[in-house]
């Protein structure tokens, strides 16, 4: 018994220990990624439900690993976030989508939004605005084609940083959307005190669509919240018609999902626009 015990002790030390070499081995290599340019900003169509063209693109960061090959966000963002990388990564994220839809915009003047995630940890821990500033003024890219996209979770810290924040990067001219709507228990009532433009319904919502009761009810009353706010409102994860159909018929002006396109590279995103002016 005391044998067992012990062996089971020893396992369960290597095991861990495993995880921390891992964890390490990913920190380090994570670090260096922004260096070696190993990180692409990949992006995503979002459509005009009344002419089927599209008019933006969600930028959505990945990683080519040299081993591992091309990693999700999900799997390495919140270690970012842990470390503080993200503050580098998202501003090489953010420089990257500016001046890429700045060239686009002017290429094809109907292409009129980039959506940029943005974590609360750069809102929290860095000025912020400053920093947008700078590649807007780098990249001589008009602001109104920019839309910060900001989850909700970030907007439960409602200190006056965060207001200050919001309310200086409304002054420089971008936009800002609430990402993932509806996932996140924020009050509504920071909906009325912060300078909000858009509302991003959460594809958690829009997958049962149209047959889930509740969902469409939820979707329909957020719609309905947010455009009596004021606010513009896109749809995310689109995957059918029957979703489309459904969101056009409440009368959605936006939507991102695989129905309309995949997220793709910035030179396949181009072929896209392309193809866009001769539909
Ligand atoms: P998100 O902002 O909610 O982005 C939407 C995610 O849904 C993307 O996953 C996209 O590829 C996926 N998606 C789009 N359409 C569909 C669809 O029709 N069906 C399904 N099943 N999925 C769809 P992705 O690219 O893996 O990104 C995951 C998350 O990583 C993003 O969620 C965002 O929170 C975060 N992220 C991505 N890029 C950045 C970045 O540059 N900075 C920060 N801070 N976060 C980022
Ligand atoms: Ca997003
Ligand atoms: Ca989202
Ligand atoms: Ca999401």
């Amino acid at each position: 018994v005391k044998n067992n015990g012990k062996n089971h002790h020893l396992f369960y030390d290597a095991s861990l220990s495993r995880d921390a070499v891992e964890h390490f081995q990913m920190e380090t290599e994570l670090r260096q990624a922004l260096s070696r340019q190993q990180l692409r900003v990949f992006y995503q169509a979002q459509i005009d439900l009344n002419t089927g063209l599209i008019v933006g693109a969600e930028a959505l960061i990945r990683w080519q690993h040299p081993t591992q090959g091309l990693i999700p966000p999900g799997k390495f963002i919140p270690l970012a976030e842990e470390t503080g990388l993200i503050l580098s990564i998202g501003e090489w994220a953010l420089t990257q989508a500016v001046s890429q839809a700045n060239e686009w915009h002017h290429l094809h003047p109907e292409f009129k939004k980039i959506a940029i995630n943005v974590s609360g940890v750069q809102i929290m821990k860095s000025q912020f605005a400053d920093t947008v500033y700078g590649v807007l003024v780098d990249s001589n890219c008009d602001p109104s084609i920019v839309e910060l996209e900001i989850t909700e979770s970030t907007l439960m810290q409602h200190t006056q940083h965060v207001v200050n924040t919001f309310n200086q990067l409304k002054q420089l001219g971008v936009s800002i959307a609430i990402d993932d709507f509806g996932t996140g228990y924020s009050s509504l009532s920071h909906l009325k005190r912060l300078p909000l433009d858009q509302i991003k319904i959460d594809r958690s919502f829009v997958k049962d669509l149209p047959d889930d009761k509740d969902d469409a009810a939820i979707t329909s009353a957020i719609y309905a919240m947010a455009t009596q706010l004021g606010f513009t409102v896109v749809a995310e994860g689109v995957e059918t018609e029957e979703q489309e159909k459904f969101l056009q018929r409440l009368g959605c002006q936006t939507a991102q999902g695989y129905l309309y396109a995949y997220p793709v590279s910035a030179d396949a995103f181009l072929q896209l626009l392309e193809l866009n002016n001769q539909r």
